[in-house]
């Protein structure tokens, strides 16, 4: 035919969604084209989300650990903090991770093909680079294109004041003030950083609560912190208007209901972060030329085989669903490949979990409480109040809670949340548990080393049996 590359298997995008399935679909034998418009693969995740999150917020965790040495009678003076030397420790990570996929690709013989993809017909994906077009001719593909940061309309962006979370990693400057639109995970994490290299941070939510898909008693413990720490946080408050003065940005605030705490005056800010959410890419790329349906909301429905409405042409990651996340999109990224590769598998996961890898962290995973409320199902609870953990009192943070929601009848987990040091790694057991159908005796009678903050999870099962209280 017509075309440059013909390939059994063609995979839109490079971020962790879309190098998964062309790792697994190229192991299971197939020919593998992966398009990436950026020379960097690797997606959000590696390049301007999840991981440079994370280094910052490691040294984030230092510098606020250092601090805080004070209360235990170990006094260090104020760190100096080179910017640039942070930068680059950053940048090195993602080289690494970013190459990384590179030459996990060459080994696997996946072809990357450099430039912006866009389906010409329901076979093939024209791919325009700097040395012109090229067309890729599949017998199917895998959309992988992820999602973009969501703007605020009428803002300033071309101040480089206004920042969203992708100029916050880029770590140009340490502003004397920041404002930070959006108490959501991406919001309070680059808050979390700044605050922590001495940035006065304000935050501001439209919601009555920070991050608002969390159970309320387990997002307290970082709202008091916070509330400690920065200089404001305001809910059930919208920014209507963003100024761009020489001296800073002018920030007009409108409280929503009777209660907000919204600053009558507007205020000026060095700098304003927002991070009020992420929209899915799926009307970039003209899904209607292959018949391939996009939503209004911009993501490709998709079934438990991550098949779309065209039955060669699959949507994995935050392009095709809720929640957008990195191992979400891991994840169905296997079984799309598998199926294509003839295997009878689908995305059964019980739960998928959140984290926000915030001081201190909060994870949740299977049902809230807020949404067994809503939904009228049966459950019993118990918090566990890291108070009564020697190790959470050991480490100065016993501001902690882990709480398990069961079955009243058959006591079986379903659902977990927990606030504090390593919450996000202390989720896995209960993800375990739940996939494993475990009961409350189940995680009560398992051993746990002693002490260890993943007792608490044992401690909260032995809570809700009534065997301590
Ligand atoms: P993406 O990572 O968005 O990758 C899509 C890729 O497709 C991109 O490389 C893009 O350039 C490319 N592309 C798009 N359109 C085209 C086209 N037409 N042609 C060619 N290429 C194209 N998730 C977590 O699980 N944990 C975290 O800690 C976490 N932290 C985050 C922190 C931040 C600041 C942000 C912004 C996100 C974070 N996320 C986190 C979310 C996570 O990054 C995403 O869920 C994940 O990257 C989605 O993967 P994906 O493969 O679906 O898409």
């Amino acid at each position: 035919g017509s075309a440059d590359i013909e390939c059994d298997t063609v995979v839109l995008g490079s971020g962790p969604g879309g190098y998964t399935a062309a790792f697994r679909a190229a192991d299971l034998g197939q020919k593998v084209v992966l398009i990436e418009r950026y020379p960097s693969l690797g997606g959000v995740c590696l390049n301007v989300g999840c991981i440079p999150s994370k280094a910052f917020l490691h040294a984030a965790k230092v510098v606020t650990e250092a601090e805080e040495m004070s209360h235990f009678g170990i006094k260090m003076s104020a760190p100096e903090i080179d910017i640039d030397a942070l930068r680059g420790w950053k940048d090195k990570i993602v080289k690494k991770l970013t190459g990384g996929v590179g030459s996990l690709a060459k080994v696997r013989k996946v072809q990357v093909v450099e430039g912006t993809g866009a389906f010409s017909s329901a076979n093939t994906i024209t791919v325009a680079g700097k040395d012109g077009n090229q067309v890729i001719a599949f017998k199917h593909a895998i959309i992988a294109a992820g999602s973009s940061v969501a703007q605020i309309p009428g803002f300033p962006y071309g101040d480089p004041r206004l920042i969203d979370s992708t100029g916050a990693l880029e770590l140009r400057q340490i502003p004397k003030t920041m404002l930070v639109i959006g108490g959501g995970i991406i919001g309070l994490e680059m808050a979390c950083v700044y605050d922590a290299l001495g940035t006065k941070v304000t935050v501001v939510e439209f919601a009555d609560g920070l991050i608002p898909a969390a159970d309320r008693d387990i997002v307290k413990p970082l709202q008091k912190r916070i509330e400690k720490r920065y200089e404001a946080i305001y809910l059930k408050t919208k920014v209507t208007k963003l100024e761009a003065r020489t001296e800073g940005l002018l920030a007009t605030f409108e409280g929503v209901g009777a209660d907000s705490s919204a600053p009558k005056e507007p205020q000026l800010y060095d700098m304003v972060l927002t991070a009020v959410g992420r929209r899915p890419n799926g009307k970039e790329i003209a899904a209607d030329k292959a018949g391939v349906i996009v939503n209004e909301r911009g993501f490709i429905p998709v079934d438990k085989q991550q098949r779309t409405n065209v039955a060669h042409i699959f949507a994995i990651g935050d392009i095709c669903s809720d929640p957008m996340l990195a191992h979400k999109a891991t994840n169905e990224a296997k079984v799309a490949a598998e199926v294509i590769a003839g295997h009878k598998v689908q995305f059964d996961a019980m739960t998928i979990p959140s984290v926000a890898y915030t001081d201190p962290e909060i994870a949740w995973m299977g049902l809230t409480e807020t949404e067994a409320k809503a939904q009228g199902i049966a459950y019993q609870k118990a918090n566990f109040p890291w108070a009564a953990s020697g190790r959470a009192l050991a480490m100065g943070r016993e501001d902690g809670i882990t709480k398990l929601i069961w079955d009243p009848v058959t006591k079986r987990l379903l659902g977990a949340g927990i606030v504090g040091v390593n919450a996000g790694e202390l989720m896995a057991e209960t993800v375990l548990a739940m996939e494993m159908g475990a009961d409350l005796e189940d995680l009560a009678l398992t051993v746990h080393a002693h002490p260890t903050l993943s007792e608490t999870s044992m401690f909260a099962a032995e809570l809700g049996l009534g065997i301590i209280t």
